[in-house]
């Protein structure tokens, strides 16, 4: 058993606007605040309060999450606060768990079952409709299909509502229609339903039979969605059916984080919400607690460039300075690929976990070339949207063999519970303490059965007398939610899938116009929400941040491409090499960091020390300073920092103002490209150094 905290422990560990929030126990409340600001850990916090504080039993709180990892990790943090029970579970994943319960009653017989292959379901009814689609086409079909489900549109209205919504499909909307009724009509016949469905017909059993709400109702009494900026009109329909006008609901979401409109989502919902609720309690969160305020920099700068009609955003940083981003760029894709992989390494030899490490990218398809290149660099990695942890035939087999080792265990075992599931394991499959050497499958199978093993040990910890049993429970619970645990390797995925989730290292790939935004972006409206998918991107890192591009897909392509527009202007071009590379044109000559002043200006090495960096060129380096500027800073500093009463550094460092004598910036872009000045240095003393740089000059 876990110790229950005190309610007054758990609001302790928020701040008091995140608190606000947590105590607001009943009612609507709703909080609208930027990404890293602690919106996932206040309501998982209000949750815990809810409960320890007796205002809600545990059974009756139903949880909504984005992804079955979300969930399963809201259940995790909750039992550390002490709180079991709690429902967290994604929009899916409690309708079908409510939809097997009522069914009976409310249609009888079995319920449907799942669709397995929605793909060929789709290519069946596209048969029927006289097509014969490619595989792409299929896939189009598909987002269609899904899309009009979602935003509640049946085959009849599909052509005017597609044409309203500026959908671009594979086809004439009425074809699409005519494809989407056989799809219906093909799932009908057989007995099946697909995701939409099982939130349709869960929200249909509440609607239309009183005896079932009013059973659902007298259960479940309070409700919290998390990235609520994502929720779809469907999604919509059944919470509204499970709260039957009650108000306790709780949202939460970050409109600038909407990345899911193609498949019908809107941020409407949430912006919406107090008109919906007049006297609901609202929350607005800026401190960042997750990113350094290097990080929170650049995604400040990612979007306020953005055209949204949403509040404008600025983020706070509340952590210790780290390192400025890097940005990178490449000839060619594998060069790319095998620099992130090299970086990876290097991080991994340098301490960082690899499970702190993620690479993300805009499209699936991206990932081959860096697990190939990962691979090569003896990097250990798992790829998000991959075989499905618990469909993996070694943990199959591995569950199986805990469950016959379960049932015959002898309760007075000598053993703990790690060592237990380690002799299973190494007994039934070989398994080893001790990783494989090298990559690839050999290394795979080990990683999964040594996160089986890892979960044992954090089990044994959170409850010292579980054993075998509790564990194949345990083991049962992820598996049903799909909550993996986590494995010890380099995580791939796409910024889709990354939502949420937080990472030490975050490398940003393969950031060209084309892929970012996606060729397919062809409205306003689409670069929006690409730009706002790098804004996701950017606020998933922790503390080390690499954004790099490659200028030709393939070795001794013809380099045309351009780094994604939305870097623009958000990469200091004064850290260009100044000198024999791009004096020759060469802009292809060779990989360059453009991260703030890594390579010296003068003579374009590559600068390794703070100082260096923060003049911009290697200390012994020839300059051009301009010395009358530089005594007029220096006099400027002596009395500001007098009237501050500071010491001089404070205000700005020796090598600050030699930088600034040296570059001479005119205007505040130029100022702040200059390492040291940040946005509060600015604020103070901006238009100072401005005017002093433009009364003094150099002649
Ligand atoms: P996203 O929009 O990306 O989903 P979020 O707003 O849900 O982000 P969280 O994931 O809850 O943010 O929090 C980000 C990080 O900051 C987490 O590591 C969390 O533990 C930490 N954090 C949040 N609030 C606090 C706080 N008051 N004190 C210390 N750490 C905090
Ligand atoms: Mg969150």
């Amino acid at each position: 058993m876990t110790t229950a905290l005190s309610p007054d422990a758990i609001l302790a560990a928020l701040d008091p606007e995140q608190r606000a929030a947590a105590s607001a126990v009943s009612g609507p409340v709703c909080i609208l605040a930027g990404a890293g600001t602690g919106k996932t850990r206040t309501i998982t916090h209000r949750a815990a309060y809810a409960v320890a504080s007796g205002a809600v039993q545990p059974g009756a709180l139903l949880a909504v999450t984005f992804t079955a990892r979300a969930a399963g990790e809201m259940r995790t943090r909750l039992r550390a606060l002490g709180v079991a029970g709690v429902q967290a579970r994604t929009f899916h994943a409690a309708a079908m768990r409510q939809l097997n319960y009522f069914w009976p009653r409310v249609v009888g017989g079995p319920p449907p079952r799942l669709v397995d292959n929605t793909f060929g379901l789709v290519a069946n009814a596209a048969t029927r409709a006289r097509l014969r689609p490619g595989t792409s086409e299929l896939r189009d079909l598909l987002s269609e299909l899904e899309w009009a489900a979602s935003t509640l549109i049946g085959p009849e209205d599909y052509p005017a509502a597609a044409a309203r919504a500026g959908r671009d499909g594979p086809y004439d909307p009425a074809v699409v229609a005519s494809v989407y009724e056989a799809y219906g009509q093909l799932k009908q016949a057989q007995g099946l339903a697909d995701f939409s469905d099982l939130l349709l017909l869960t929200a249909g059993a509440l609607e239309e039979h009183a005896g079932v709400a009013e059973e659902f109702r007298s259960r479940y009494r309070s409700f919290v969605v998390d990235e609520y900026q994502d929720v779809t009109p469907l999604q919509q329909r059944l919470l509204d059916a499970w709260l039957g006008g009650r108000e306790d609901l709780c949202v939460v979401g970050d409109a600038h984080q909407t990345i899911y409109s193609f498949t019908g989502a809107s941020p409407d919902y949430l912006l919406e919400f107090r008109r919906r609720f007049p006297a609901a309690t609202e929350v607005r969160l800026v401190r960042d607690y997750r990113s350094t305020p290097q990080v929170v920099a650049l995604a400040n700068g990612v979007i306020a460039q953005a055209t949204s009609r949403h509040a404008r955003l600025e983020l706070v940083a509340q952590r210790p300075p780290g390192p400025d981003p890097v940005f990178l760029e490449h000839d060619d894709e594998p060069a790319e690929a095998k620099a992130v992989a090299a970086r990876c390494r290097q991080l991994i030899d340098a301490g960082t976990p690899a499970s702190e490490i993620a690479v993300l990218y805009r499209v699936n398809a991206q990932s081959a070339g860096y697990e190939s290149a990962l691979t090569d660099a003896g990097v250990p990695y798992l790829v998000r949207g991959g075989a499905r942890f618990f469909d993996r035939e070694e943990v199959r087999s591995a569950v199986l063999l805990l469950r016959g080792a379960g049932r015959a265990a002898d309760d007075d075992a000598p053993l703990a519970l790690p060592d237990l599931v380690a002799d299973v394991l190494r007994s039934g499959l070989a398994w080893t303490v001790e990783p494989p050497a090298g990559a690839g499958a050999t290394r795979d199978r080990w990683e999964s059965l040594a996160a089986l093993h890892r979960l044992a040990g954090d089990l044994a910890v959170a409850s010292p007398t579980a054993g075998l049993r509790e564990l194949v429970v345990e083991l049962e619970e992820r598996a049903a939610a799909q909550h993996a645990p986590s494995v010890e390797g380099v995580t791939l995925g796409s910024l889709h899938a990354a939502k949420g989730l937080e990472w030490d290292a975050v490398f940003l790939v393969g950031l060209v116009d084309g892929t970012l935004p996606l060729v397919h972006a062809d409205t306003p409206a689409a670069v929006e929400e690409e730009r706002r998918l790098l804004y996701v991107g950017v606020t998933r890192a922790r503390t080390a941040l690499y954004l790099s591009w490659a200028l030709s897909r393939s070795p001794g392509g013809r380099g045309n491409r351009r780094p994604s527009r939305f870097l623009d202007g958000l990469h200091s071009a004064s850290s260009k090499p100044s000198g024999a590379a791009s004096a020759g044109g060469a802009a292809r000559s060779a990989r360059r960091e453009r991260s703030g002043p890594v390579l010296c200006r003068v003579c374009g090495a590559s600068l390794t020390s703070a100082v260096d960096r923060k003049l911009g060129r290697c200390a012994g380096c020839p300059v051009d300073r301009d010395e009358a500027l530089f005594d007029a800073l220096r006099s400027w500093r002596s009395d500001r920092a007098k009237g501050l009463g500071q010491p001089a550094f404070c205000v700005f460092t020796d090598a600050t103002l030699t930088a600034i004598a040296e570059q001479r910036p005119q205007d505040v872009a130029a100022l702040v490209a200059i390492p040291g000045i940040g946005q509060s240095k600015l604020d103070k003393f901006g238009d100072e150094v401005l005017d002093l740089v433009g009364s003094t000059s150099d002649a």
